[in-house]
């Protein structure tokens, strides 16, 4: 791997654009690692990483989280993605070794896995008593363009979204991910928004560009060079995933006392992997006990 994950975020074309660009192939290769994805599935899951990881990168609190789950009927089954601020995110998919054959245009088929019959819901818990949820119908598959729908339907924000992740034929291997979002203020002549559209082309060989070795930095200053690319902030988006013992214990303890019971009675301890990212985590009949009382006390003040 020859470039490391950054991001950068900014403005173009005299502070009437703003824009959040990603290089995250470790991000992707980590995924693809942990979950042994496919091919097909390292490109979507991938791009939903990268969509989520910039989505993610401004959230104010370490405690606000994005939460993207695309349910689209698809053979890959639902895929999700949970994004921190500063662009930390983990994901997971429910079949993440199906592979499908090349599609018509010879590139992964991830719209044939994701599946189109379905909805993208976006979750944004920001600290606030209730989360903001959002629906829309798919209308690619393809991930990148259903976002641009969804900022578009649900925020009334037009937007121009790229998502591109290139793998090894044979091995799978993430070459590169690399993503951009362009999202014009309201003070943005339609000339301009025109001239955006003209380098949509330009803006999908991205990840090629990153493959081929070139920096994120120099491939947006040469994309963007005639549109007063400006550079506020730049980050480090990372896969990483903050399950802990502590928040296992009290999904156990959710569970009740009955159930409880009944995992202690038949198996005498628990095991559970966390679907992020697949560690494991053993739970002695000794400490389900002790978990099941706090799971007693918690429940009485129910019965009152
Ligand atoms: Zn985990």
């Amino acid at each position: 791997m020859n470039n490391k994950d950054v991001m950068f975020g900014g403005l173009l074309l005299n502070k009437t654009v703003k824009f959040m660009a990603i290089s995250g192939t470790e991000m992707v290769e980590t995924a693809r690692e942990l979950h042994s994805l496919s091919r097909v599935c390292t490109a979507a899951l991938g791009r939903l990483l990268l969509a989520v990881s910039m989505m993610s990168a401004r959230l104010k609190s370490e405690t606000d989280s994005i939460t993207v789950t695309f349910a689209g009927g698809g053979p890959a089954g639902n895929l999700t993605a949970v994004g921190h601020t500063g662009g930390i995110v983990k994901g997971c998919v429910t079949n993440p070794e199906l592979e499908l054959p090349l599609n018509e245009a010879g590139k992964l088929d991830v719209r044939g896995a994701v599946g189109t019959a379905g909805e993208m819901r976006v979750i944004r818990d920001l600290s606030l008593k209730e989360p903001y949820i959002g629906r829309c119908a798919l209308v690619s598959g393809e991930i990148a363009d259903d976002f641009a729908n969804y900022f578009l339907m649900s925020e009334q924000q037009p937007s121009l979204v790229y998502l591109g992740v290139r793998v090894e034929p044979v091995s799978g291997k993430v070459r590169s991910a690399a993503g951009l979002m362009l999202a014009p203020l309201p003070n943005c002549p339609d000339e301009d928004i025109t001239r955006l559209e003209q380098i949509a082309s330009e803006i999908s060989l991205l990840s090629k560009h990153i493959d081929e070795g070139e920096d994120l930095r120099g491939a947006l200053t040469k994309l963007f060079s005639d549109m007063e690319l400006e550079i506020t902030d730049e980050l480090s988006p990372e896969y990483r995933c903050d399950c802990s013992r502590e928040r296992l214990e009290r999904v156990i303890i959710s569970l009740g006392e009955r159930e409880l019971t009944d995992i202690i009675e038949s198996d005498g301890k628990a095991e559970l992997v966390c679907s992020f990212c697949q560690k494991k985590y053993v739970f002695t009949e000794d400490e389900l006990r002790a978990l099941l009382l706090e799971a007693q006390t918690r429940e009485e003040p129910l019965d009152e």
